[in-house]
């Protein structure tokens, strides 16, 4: 049942601003150890799913520490206690389609986000990400929003989502991946110092094709089964 009471003023609750050119990487074994089963060539996509979605509901909870509630009176059967609510909505947008997998995880612990996509697609003569779609829910701008991409490789991808995002208003924004690599990270301080990233894992490497290594191999064709 939804806690009832009344809605206090904000004036106890702490907000985290983020910090530029803040990366976090999760030390909960929990992850690591999912992470490994997410690495493995011999993980059926049906385990590769669970352990992803996961994985991304433990980031999700690394990101939203930091977040204001409000603070509310709770009746419980025996008396009334203080009770907290989020201060923001949430709206979360993968990046399609390899950030679905997380969109999925974590929606069952924040069931009433609201949803935003974007898809990107690159350009075969300037490698750059070109946008084929993007929706994005009318309240990004007063929202904690949490941009989701289980790779971040070279890091256009997500500067660019990043910054169709802030053009639509985004304020209060982190990115979640599960496996990171030096110069993806890089990229994307360098064009949003303001955007915290939250990572898994960060990985030497990129290969020629742009793939982390060792990472876990191409996240979307593993969560669909597509490979
Ligand atoms: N996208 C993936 O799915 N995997 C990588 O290693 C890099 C980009």
């Amino acid at each position: 049942m939804e806690p009832k009471g009344t809605a206090k003023t904000p004036g106890g609750s702490t907000e985290s601003r983020p910090t530029p050119g803040h990366l976090h990487v999760s030390g909960h074994p929990l992850v690591a150890a999912g992470l490994s089963v997410l690495r493995s060539r011999t993980t059926t996509p049906d385990v590769f799913r669970r352990h992803l979605q996961e994985i991304a509901i433990l980031l999700f909870a690394e990101a939203s520490r930091g977040w204001a509630t409000r603070s509310i009176d709770v009746e419980t059967p025996l008396a009334s206690c203080p009770g907290a609510i989020l201060a923001k909505p949430i709206v979360l947008v993968p990046i399609l389609r390899a950030g679905l997998g997380m969109l999925d995880g974590i929606l069952r612990v924040a069931p009433d986000a609201s949803i935003g996509h974007v898809g990107l697609y690159r350009d075969a003569e300037t490698l750059r990400p070109v946008s084929y779609y993007d929706r994005l829910p009318s309240n990004v701008g007063s929202a904690n929003l949490l941009l989701l991409d289980p790779m971040l490789a070279t890091g256009h991808s997500a500067c660019e989502a990043a910054s169709i995002l802030k053009a639509q208003g985004a304020q209060s924004m982190q990115f979640l991946c599960i496996v990171a690599c030096p110069p993806g990270v890089q990229q994307f301080q360098g064009e949003h110092p303001d955007v915290p990233i939250i990572a898994a894992a960060i990985d030497p490497e990129l290969n020629d094709h742009g793939y982390i290594v060792p990472g876990l191999g191409d996240a979307g064709d593993r969560y669909f089964g597509t490979g």
